[in-house]
Protein backbone atom coordinates (compact mmCIF):
# COMPACT_ATOMS: atom_id res chain seq x y z
CA UNK A 1 0.00 0.00 0.00
CA UNK A 2 1.11 3.07 -0.59
CA UNK A 3 1.78 6.06 2.44
CA UNK A 4 0.82 8.89 0.32
CA UNK A 5 -1.59 11.16 2.45
CA UNK A 6 -5.27 11.34 1.02
CA UNK A 7 -7.49 14.57 1.04
CA UNK A 8 -11.35 14.15 0.25
CA UNK A 9 -13.31 17.45 -0.71
CA UNK A 10 -16.33 18.25 -1.55
CA UNK A 11 -19.27 20.72 -2.39
CA UNK A 12 -22.80 20.45 -1.92
CA UNK A 13 -25.18 19.29 -4.64
CA UNK A 14 -26.66 21.52 -6.39
CA UNK A 15 -30.35 21.17 -6.32
CA UNK A 16 -31.12 21.09 -10.27
CA UNK A 17 -34.51 23.14 -10.59
CA UNK A 18 -32.53 26.10 -12.57
CA UNK A 19 -29.50 26.67 -14.14
CA UNK A 20 -25.94 26.59 -12.80
CA UNK A 21 -25.15 30.57 -10.73
CA UNK A 22 -22.46 32.44 -9.76
CA UNK A 23 -22.58 31.24 -5.87
CA UNK A 24 -22.36 27.50 -6.86
CA UNK A 25 -19.78 28.46 -9.39
CA UNK A 26 -17.92 30.25 -6.27
CA UNK A 27 -18.41 27.05 -3.95
CA UNK A 28 -16.83 24.93 -6.84
CA UNK A 29 -13.37 26.99 -7.53
CA UNK A 30 -13.05 27.17 -3.53
CA UNK A 31 -13.14 23.70 -3.14
CA UNK A 32 -10.91 23.27 -6.37
CA UNK A 33 -8.25 25.79 -4.72
CA UNK A 34 -7.78 23.74 -1.88
CA UNK A 35 -7.79 20.37 -3.39
CA UNK A 36 -5.21 21.96 -6.22
CA UNK A 37 -3.25 23.00 -3.45
CA UNK A 38 -3.23 19.45 -1.74
CA UNK A 39 -2.03 17.53 -4.50
CA UNK A 40 0.84 20.39 -5.08
CA UNK A 41 1.98 19.19 -1.66
CA UNK A 42 1.97 16.00 -2.63
CA UNK A 43 -1.28 14.37 -1.69
CA UNK A 44 -3.91 12.12 -3.35
CA UNK A 45 -7.20 14.34 -4.26
CA UNK A 46 -10.32 13.42 -4.55
CA UNK A 47 -12.97 16.37 -5.08
CA UNK A 48 -16.28 15.26 -5.27
CA UNK A 49 -19.11 17.10 -6.72
CA UNK A 50 -22.49 16.55 -8.22
CA UNK A 51 -26.67 17.12 -8.49
CA UNK A 52 -29.29 16.41 -6.23
CA UNK A 53 -32.01 15.04 -8.09
CA UNK A 54 -35.17 14.35 -6.13
CA UNK A 55 -37.86 15.85 -4.39
CA UNK A 56 -41.08 18.13 -4.63
CA UNK A 57 -39.67 21.22 -6.31
CA UNK A 58 -37.69 19.27 -9.10
CA UNK A 59 -41.11 17.33 -9.63
CA UNK A 60 -43.31 19.98 -9.66
CA UNK A 61 -40.93 22.00 -12.01
CA UNK A 62 -40.85 18.90 -14.51
CA UNK A 63 -44.82 18.61 -14.23
CA UNK A 64 -45.10 22.60 -15.41
CA UNK A 65 -42.72 22.07 -18.08
CA UNK A 66 -44.66 19.04 -18.99
CA UNK A 67 -41.54 17.24 -19.09
CA UNK A 68 -40.48 13.47 -18.29
CA UNK A 69 -38.94 14.04 -15.02
CA UNK A 70 -35.56 11.32 -15.54
CA UNK A 71 -35.06 13.26 -18.92
CA UNK A 72 -35.83 16.62 -17.20
CA UNK A 73 -32.84 15.78 -14.30
CA UNK A 74 -30.90 14.13 -16.97
CA UNK A 75 -30.32 17.48 -19.10
CA UNK A 76 -29.72 19.94 -15.82
CA UNK A 77 -27.17 17.38 -14.61
CA UNK A 78 -25.58 17.57 -17.99
CA UNK A 79 -25.26 21.85 -17.71
CA UNK A 80 -23.84 21.25 -14.04
CA UNK A 81 -21.33 18.50 -15.36
CA UNK A 82 -19.85 21.36 -17.83
CA UNK A 83 -19.09 23.65 -15.31
CA UNK A 84 -16.00 21.22 -14.50
CA UNK A 85 -14.47 21.87 -17.89
CA UNK A 86 -15.86 25.59 -17.77
CA UNK A 87 -14.11 26.80 -14.15
CA UNK A 88 -10.88 25.00 -14.85
CA UNK A 89 -11.98 22.09 -12.56
CA UNK A 90 -8.89 19.71 -12.25
CA UNK A 91 -10.39 16.80 -14.33
CA UNK A 92 -7.74 14.02 -12.72
CA UNK A 93 -9.27 14.02 -9.21
CA UNK A 94 -12.70 15.09 -9.92
CA UNK A 95 -16.18 12.86 -9.15
CA UNK A 96 -19.36 13.86 -10.04
CA UNK A 97 -22.46 12.10 -8.40
CA UNK A 98 -25.54 12.04 -9.48
CA UNK A 99 -28.72 11.12 -6.28
CA UNK A 100 -30.59 9.03 -9.29
CA UNK A 101 -27.16 6.75 -9.85
CA UNK A 102 -28.21 3.30 -8.98
CA UNK A 103 -25.37 3.04 -6.37
CA UNK A 104 -26.16 6.21 -4.71
CA UNK A 105 -29.74 5.05 -4.49
CA UNK A 106 -28.56 1.69 -3.30
CA UNK A 107 -26.21 3.04 -0.39
CA UNK A 108 -29.06 6.19 0.18
CA UNK A 109 -31.47 2.76 1.11
CA UNK A 110 -28.58 1.31 3.23
CA UNK A 111 -27.88 4.12 5.53
CA UNK A 112 -31.67 4.10 5.92
CA UNK A 113 -31.66 0.38 7.09
CA UNK A 114 -28.73 1.36 9.67
CA UNK A 115 -30.84 4.11 11.32
CA UNK A 116 -33.92 1.94 11.55
CA UNK A 117 -31.92 -0.80 12.83
CA UNK A 118 -30.34 1.61 15.65
CA UNK A 119 -34.09 2.58 16.44
CA UNK A 120 -33.31 6.15 15.34
CA UNK A 121 -36.42 6.11 12.82
CA UNK A 122 -40.03 5.84 13.34
CA UNK A 123 -43.54 6.32 12.21
CA UNK A 124 -45.89 8.83 13.76
CA UNK A 125 -48.50 11.18 12.06
CA UNK A 126 -47.88 14.79 11.82
CA UNK A 127 -48.81 18.42 10.40
CA UNK A 128 -46.06 20.58 9.56
CA UNK A 129 -45.48 24.22 7.92
CA UNK A 130 -43.34 23.35 4.68
CA UNK A 131 -41.61 25.60 2.76
CA UNK A 132 -40.87 23.90 -1.30
CA UNK A 133 -38.37 26.61 -2.20
CA UNK A 134 -36.02 25.57 0.88
CA UNK A 135 -37.19 22.01 0.59
CA UNK A 136 -37.57 21.72 4.49
CA UNK A 137 -39.61 22.34 6.92
CA UNK A 138 -40.35 25.31 9.21
CA UNK A 139 -41.21 26.20 12.44
CA UNK A 140 -42.84 29.68 13.53
CA UNK A 141 -39.60 30.60 14.99
CA UNK A 142 -37.81 30.31 11.43
CA UNK A 143 -40.93 32.46 10.04
CA UNK A 144 -40.44 36.09 9.23
CA UNK A 145 -44.08 37.61 8.89
CA UNK A 146 -45.69 34.15 8.38
CA UNK A 147 -43.25 33.45 5.14
CA UNK A 148 -39.63 31.48 4.83
CA UNK A 149 -37.35 34.45 5.28
CA UNK A 150 -35.18 33.06 2.06
CA UNK A 151 -38.43 32.61 -0.02
CA UNK A 152 -40.62 35.77 0.73
CA UNK A 153 -43.04 35.19 -2.60
CA UNK A 154 -43.39 31.36 -1.90
CA UNK A 155 -46.54 30.27 0.16
CA UNK A 156 -46.17 27.73 2.95
CA UNK A 157 -47.67 24.62 2.31
CA UNK A 158 -49.21 23.11 5.96
CA UNK A 159 -49.19 19.12 5.23
CA UNK A 160 -50.40 16.36 6.94
CA UNK A 161 -49.63 12.82 6.85
CA UNK A 162 -48.10 9.76 8.28
CA UNK A 163 -44.48 9.66 7.80
CA UNK A 164 -41.36 8.08 9.34
CA UNK A 165 -39.42 10.42 11.20
CA UNK A 166 -35.71 10.23 12.24
CA UNK A 167 -34.78 11.18 16.01
CA UNK A 168 -33.01 14.02 15.92
CA UNK A 169 -33.74 14.62 19.27
CA UNK A 170 -31.43 11.81 20.83
CA UNK A 171 -28.67 13.73 19.30
CA UNK A 172 -28.48 16.31 21.09
CA UNK A 173 -25.81 15.62 23.74
CA UNK A 174 -24.07 13.30 21.63
CA UNK A 175 -23.70 16.15 18.79
CA UNK A 176 -22.44 19.03 21.79
CA UNK A 177 -19.75 16.71 22.73
CA UNK A 178 -18.92 15.94 19.44
CA UNK A 179 -18.78 19.72 18.52
CA UNK A 180 -16.73 20.24 22.11
CA UNK A 181 -14.01 17.73 21.36
CA UNK A 182 -13.60 19.54 17.21
CA UNK A 183 -13.05 22.71 18.42
CA UNK A 184 -12.65 23.97 14.67
CA UNK A 185 -15.64 21.46 12.96
CA UNK A 186 -17.22 24.08 11.49
CA UNK A 187 -15.23 26.93 10.10
CA UNK A 188 -15.81 30.33 9.95
CA UNK A 189 -16.37 30.68 14.37
CA UNK A 190 -19.48 32.48 14.17
CA UNK A 191 -21.09 29.81 12.32
CA UNK A 192 -20.38 27.32 14.80
CA UNK A 193 -21.60 28.99 17.10
CA UNK A 194 -24.76 29.75 15.45
CA UNK A 195 -25.50 25.67 15.14
CA UNK A 196 -24.25 24.95 18.85
CA UNK A 197 -26.55 27.60 19.30
CA UNK A 198 -29.15 25.64 17.55
CA UNK A 199 -28.73 22.24 19.07
CA UNK A 200 -28.49 23.86 22.06
CA UNK A 201 -31.90 25.02 21.99
CA UNK A 202 -32.95 21.33 21.85
CA UNK A 203 -33.70 19.52 18.40
CA UNK A 204 -37.08 18.37 16.65
CA UNK A 205 -37.22 15.07 15.10
CA UNK A 206 -37.55 15.51 11.24
CA UNK A 207 -39.35 13.32 9.07
CA UNK A 208 -37.46 11.48 6.43
CA UNK A 209 -40.33 10.03 4.17
CA UNK A 210 -42.93 11.42 1.57
CA UNK A 211 -46.19 9.79 0.92
CA UNK A 212 -45.11 8.06 -3.00
CA UNK A 213 -48.99 8.70 -3.91
CA UNK A 214 -48.30 12.90 -3.45
CA UNK A 215 -44.59 12.73 -4.71
CA UNK A 216 -43.30 9.87 -6.20
CA UNK A 217 -40.00 10.65 -7.61
CA UNK A 218 -37.98 10.03 -4.94
CA UNK A 219 -35.95 6.65 -3.58
CA UNK A 220 -38.40 4.12 -2.64
CA UNK A 221 -37.93 3.27 1.45
CA UNK A 222 -36.24 -0.38 1.71
CA UNK A 223 -38.49 -2.94 2.52
CA UNK A 224 -38.46 -3.30 5.94
CA UNK A 225 -40.75 -6.62 6.23
CA UNK A 226 -43.94 -4.67 7.39
CA UNK A 227 -46.08 -4.83 3.99
CA UNK A 228 -49.54 -4.67 5.56
CA UNK A 229 -48.22 -1.37 6.92
CA UNK A 230 -47.68 0.24 4.03
CA UNK A 231 -44.36 1.06 4.01
CA UNK A 232 -43.88 0.68 -0.19
CA UNK A 233 -45.81 3.79 -0.36
CA UNK A 234 -42.90 5.86 1.23
CA UNK A 235 -39.85 7.63 -0.85
CA UNK A 236 -37.20 9.35 1.00
CA UNK A 237 -37.06 12.76 2.03
CA UNK A 238 -35.07 14.67 0.11
CA UNK A 239 -32.26 15.56 2.17
CA UNK A 240 -31.88 12.43 3.91
CA UNK A 241 -31.38 10.59 0.52
CA UNK A 242 -29.30 13.70 -1.01
CA UNK A 243 -26.76 13.81 1.86
CA UNK A 244 -25.89 10.27 1.93
CA UNK A 245 -23.62 11.27 -1.32
CA UNK A 246 -21.14 12.34 0.72
CA UNK A 247 -20.27 8.56 1.72
CA UNK A 248 -21.87 6.78 -1.72
CA UNK A 249 -19.42 8.34 -4.00
CA UNK A 250 -16.56 6.86 -2.22
CA UNK A 251 -17.38 3.22 -2.35
CA UNK A 252 -20.23 2.81 0.77
CA UNK A 253 -21.51 0.22 1.48
CA UNK A 254 -20.19 -1.97 -0.88
CA UNK A 255 -16.42 -1.21 -1.37
CA UNK A 256 -15.12 -0.49 2.64
CA UNK A 257 -11.57 -0.41 1.36
CA UNK A 258 -12.43 2.20 -1.31
CA UNK A 259 -14.31 4.18 1.43
CA UNK A 260 -11.81 4.31 4.12
CA UNK A 261 -9.05 5.31 2.38
CA UNK A 262 -10.95 9.04 1.47
CA UNK A 263 -13.40 9.17 4.41
CA UNK A 264 -13.86 11.66 6.15
CA UNK A 265 -14.26 14.31 3.86
CA UNK A 266 -13.80 18.29 4.17
CA UNK A 267 -17.33 19.65 3.32
CA UNK A 268 -17.68 23.37 1.58
CA UNK A 269 -21.43 24.39 1.22
CA UNK A 270 -23.40 27.70 1.91
CA UNK A 271 -24.40 29.39 5.08
CA UNK A 272 -28.30 28.31 4.01
CA UNK A 273 -26.91 24.61 4.85
CA UNK A 274 -25.01 24.66 8.12
CA UNK A 275 -27.88 23.02 9.96
CA UNK A 276 -28.08 20.10 7.13
CA UNK A 277 -24.35 18.90 7.05
CA UNK A 278 -23.04 20.48 10.71
CA UNK A 279 -26.24 18.43 12.54
CA UNK A 280 -28.47 16.36 10.37
CA UNK A 281 -25.97 14.78 8.56
CA UNK A 282 -23.31 14.47 11.00
CA UNK A 283 -26.69 12.57 13.08
CA UNK A 284 -27.28 10.06 10.54
CA UNK A 285 -23.82 9.25 10.21
CA UNK A 286 -23.69 8.50 14.01
CA UNK A 287 -26.76 6.98 14.23
CA UNK A 288 -25.76 4.95 11.08
CA UNK A 289 -21.97 3.79 13.08
CA UNK A 290 -19.99 5.41 10.98
CA UNK A 291 -17.46 8.38 11.48
CA UNK A 292 -18.22 11.85 10.84
CA UNK A 293 -17.38 14.46 8.63
CA UNK A 294 -13.66 16.01 9.53
CA UNK A 295 -14.76 19.73 9.06
CA UNK A 296 -17.31 21.99 7.21
CA UNK A 297 -16.84 25.22 5.66
CA UNK A 298 -19.20 27.56 5.36
CA UNK A 299 -19.37 30.25 2.75
CA UNK A 300 -21.41 33.58 2.39
CA UNK A 301 -23.79 34.16 -0.26
CA UNK A 302 -22.93 36.55 -2.96
CA UNK A 303 -26.11 38.61 -3.19
CA UNK A 304 -27.06 41.04 -6.53
CA UNK A 305 -29.17 43.97 -6.64
CA UNK A 306 -29.62 43.66 -2.68
CA UNK A 307 -30.75 39.95 -2.62
CA UNK A 308 -29.92 36.15 -2.66
CA UNK A 309 -29.58 35.66 -6.50
CA UNK A 310 -32.29 33.18 -7.11
CA UNK A 311 -34.04 32.27 -10.47
CA UNK A 312 -37.77 33.18 -9.03
CA UNK A 313 -36.40 36.87 -7.80
CA UNK A 314 -34.71 37.01 -11.50
CA UNK A 315 -31.48 38.47 -10.44
CA UNK A 316 -29.46 35.81 -11.62
CA UNK A 317 -25.93 35.97 -12.83
CA UNK A 318 -24.23 32.91 -14.75
CA UNK A 319 -20.40 32.16 -14.69
CA UNK A 320 -21.06 32.07 -18.16
CA UNK A 321 -21.82 35.88 -18.00
CA UNK A 322 -18.63 36.88 -16.04
CA UNK A 323 -16.28 33.90 -18.05
CA UNK A 324 -17.87 35.98 -21.23
CA UNK A 325 -16.26 39.54 -19.51
CA UNK A 326 -13.78 38.51 -18.07
CA UNK A 327 -12.04 35.00 -18.90
CA UNK A 328 -12.03 32.18 -16.52
CA UNK A 329 -9.20 33.66 -15.00
CA UNK A 330 -11.21 36.81 -14.23
CA UNK A 331 -13.35 34.62 -12.16
CA UNK A 332 -11.60 32.46 -10.32
CA UNK A 333 -9.30 35.47 -9.81
CA UNK A 334 -13.19 37.06 -8.47
CA UNK A 335 -13.92 33.89 -6.36
CA UNK A 336 -10.13 33.78 -4.35
CA UNK A 337 -9.73 37.54 -3.93
CA UNK A 338 -12.44 40.17 -4.41
CA UNK A 339 -15.96 37.88 -2.99
CA UNK A 340 -15.92 37.52 0.40
CA UNK A 341 -14.88 33.80 1.69
CA UNK A 342 -17.42 34.14 4.56
CA UNK A 343 -19.59 37.00 4.77
CA UNK A 344 -21.70 37.92 1.75
CA UNK A 345 -20.71 39.68 -0.88
CA UNK A 346 -22.93 42.11 -3.31
CA UNK A 347 -21.90 41.61 -6.41
CA UNK A 348 -21.21 44.76 -8.17
CA UNK A 349 -20.06 44.98 -12.21
CA UNK A 350 -18.21 48.26 -11.80
CA UNK A 351 -16.21 47.02 -9.12
CA UNK A 352 -15.46 43.70 -10.45
CA UNK A 353 -14.42 46.01 -14.11
CA UNK A 354 -11.96 47.97 -11.69
CA UNK A 355 -10.47 45.14 -9.47
CA UNK A 356 -9.77 43.49 -13.09
CA UNK A 357 -8.26 46.64 -14.31
CA UNK A 358 -5.93 47.42 -11.05
CA UNK A 359 -5.19 44.25 -10.02
CA UNK A 360 -4.63 42.38 -13.25
CA UNK A 361 -4.24 44.12 -16.16
CA UNK A 362 -2.06 46.86 -14.16
CA UNK A 363 -1.40 44.51 -11.03
CA UNK A 364 -0.19 41.10 -12.28
CA UNK A 365 0.15 41.80 -15.94
CA UNK A 366 2.19 45.04 -15.91
CA UNK A 367 5.12 43.26 -13.03
CA UNK A 368 4.99 39.92 -15.80
CA UNK A 369 5.44 42.35 -18.45
CA UNK A 370 7.98 44.58 -17.11
CA UNK A 371 10.54 41.80 -15.33
CA UNK A 372 10.27 39.75 -18.71
CA UNK A 373 10.70 42.43 -21.06
CA UNK A 374 14.08 43.04 -18.81
CA UNK A 375 15.06 39.63 -18.85
CA UNK A 376 14.57 39.24 -22.13
CA UNK A 377 16.95 42.18 -23.57
CA UNK A 378 19.18 42.01 -20.54
CA UNK A 379 19.88 38.00 -20.00
CA UNK A 380 21.94 35.46 -21.66
CA UNK A 381 19.29 32.56 -21.40
CA UNK A 382 16.16 31.15 -18.94
CA UNK A 383 17.09 31.85 -15.17
CA UNK A 384 17.73 28.90 -13.03
CA UNK A 385 14.66 28.68 -10.43
CA UNK A 386 13.78 26.29 -7.89
CA UNK A 387 10.63 24.40 -7.59
CA UNK A 388 11.17 23.12 -4.23
CA UNK A 389 12.27 26.73 -2.54
CA UNK A 390 10.04 26.07 0.46
CA UNK A 391 6.37 27.36 0.51
CA UNK A 392 4.93 25.77 3.39
CA UNK A 393 4.06 29.41 4.96
CA UNK A 394 1.93 29.78 1.74
CA UNK A 395 0.19 26.29 1.78
CA UNK A 396 -0.65 26.47 5.60
CA UNK A 397 -2.98 29.41 5.06
CA UNK A 398 -4.74 27.21 2.12
CA UNK A 399 -4.84 24.24 4.48
CA UNK A 400 -6.63 26.52 6.75
CA UNK A 401 -8.81 26.54 3.73
CA UNK A 402 -8.66 31.02 4.10
CA UNK A 403 -8.66 31.34 0.15
CA UNK A 404 -9.11 35.28 0.74
CA UNK A 405 -6.12 35.28 2.69
CA UNK A 406 -4.06 33.40 0.79
CA UNK A 407 -4.74 35.42 -2.58
CA UNK A 408 -3.79 38.56 -0.34
CA UNK A 409 -0.42 36.79 0.61
CA UNK A 410 0.57 36.24 -3.05
CA UNK A 411 -1.02 40.11 -4.28
CA UNK A 412 1.37 41.34 -1.20
CA UNK A 413 4.55 39.38 -2.70
CA UNK A 414 3.78 40.87 -6.08
CA UNK A 415 3.71 44.50 -4.10
CA UNK A 416 6.94 43.80 -2.78
CA UNK A 417 8.49 42.60 -6.23
CA UNK A 418 6.91 45.92 -7.56
CA UNK A 419 8.93 47.87 -4.84
CA UNK A 420 11.88 46.53 -5.15
CA UNK A 421 11.81 47.10 -9.10
CA UNK A 422 11.53 51.08 -8.23
CA UNK A 423 14.42 51.03 -5.61
CA UNK A 424 16.79 49.10 -7.62
CA UNK A 425 15.85 50.95 -11.30
CA UNK A 426 17.32 47.64 -13.12
CA UNK A 427 15.91 49.55 -16.44
CA UNK A 428 18.93 52.10 -15.55
CA UNK A 429 21.59 49.56 -14.62
CA UNK A 430 20.75 46.71 -16.56
CA UNK A 431 22.31 44.64 -13.59
CA UNK A 432 22.14 40.67 -14.28
CA UNK A 433 22.56 39.69 -10.81
CA UNK A 434 19.23 41.60 -9.89
CA UNK A 435 17.34 41.11 -13.04
CA UNK A 436 17.98 37.25 -12.51
CA UNK A 437 16.87 38.02 -8.97
CA UNK A 438 13.00 39.58 -9.74
CA UNK A 439 12.86 36.39 -12.26
CA UNK A 440 13.43 33.57 -9.57
CA UNK A 441 10.55 36.05 -7.41
CA UNK A 442 8.29 35.98 -10.19
CA UNK A 443 8.82 32.39 -10.63
CA UNK A 444 7.72 31.84 -7.03
CA UNK A 445 4.58 34.03 -7.37
CA UNK A 446 3.58 32.28 -10.60
CA UNK A 447 4.08 29.06 -8.35
CA UNK A 448 1.55 30.55 -5.63
CA UNK A 449 -0.93 31.03 -7.98
CA UNK A 450 -1.19 27.70 -9.55
CA UNK A 451 -3.87 26.74 -7.21
CA UNK A 452 -5.50 29.87 -7.55
CA UNK A 453 -5.52 30.52 -11.22
CA UNK A 454 -3.83 27.43 -13.11
CA UNK A 455 -3.74 28.76 -16.25
CA UNK A 456 -1.87 32.57 -15.54
CA UNK A 457 1.10 29.42 -13.44
CA UNK A 458 1.52 27.87 -16.46
CA UNK A 459 1.55 30.60 -18.71
CA UNK A 460 4.10 32.61 -16.42
CA UNK A 461 6.24 29.61 -15.40
CA UNK A 462 6.46 29.16 -19.45
CA UNK A 463 7.93 32.43 -19.85
CA UNK A 464 10.17 32.30 -17.32
CA UNK A 465 11.81 28.85 -18.87
CA UNK A 466 12.08 30.43 -22.52
CA UNK A 467 13.28 33.86 -21.24
CA UNK A 468 10.86 35.36 -23.16
CA UNK A 469 8.40 38.34 -22.39
CA UNK A 470 4.83 37.92 -23.33
CA UNK A 471 3.84 38.64 -26.71
CA UNK A 472 0.69 40.22 -25.62
CA UNK A 473 -0.36 41.36 -22.28
CA UNK A 474 -1.72 38.54 -20.24
CA UNK A 475 -4.83 40.46 -18.96
CA UNK A 476 -6.28 43.03 -21.99
CA UNK A 477 -7.57 46.00 -20.00
CA UNK A 478 -11.50 46.46 -20.28
CA UNK A 479 -13.69 49.54 -20.03
ZN1 LIG B 1 -37.55 28.71 1.84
Amino acid sequence: MSDQKTFYITTTLPYVNAEPHIGFAMELIQADVVARAKKLQGEEVFLNTGTDEHGAKIYSRALEEGRDVQEYVDEYAGKFRDLIGLLGIDSEYVHFVRTTDPHHKMAAQEIWKRCKASGDIYKKNYAVKYCIGCELEKTDSELVDGRCPIHPNKELEVREEENYFFKFSRFQEPLLKFYRENADFVKPDFRFNEIIKFVERGLEDFSVSRLKSKMPWGIPIPEDGDRSSGDEGHVMYVWFDALTNYISIVGWPDDMARFEKWWPVIQFAGKDQVRQQAAMWQAMLMSAGLPTSKQIIIHGFLNFAGQKMSKSLGNFITPQEVIERFGLEGLRYFVCREFNQFEDTEVIWEKLLEAYNANLANGLGNLVSRIMTLAESNLGGPVETAEHEDMSEYFAILNNFEINKASNYVWEKMGLLDREIQEKKPWESKDPVVIAGLVVKLYSIARMLNPLMPETSVKIKALVKNNKKPERPLFLRKD
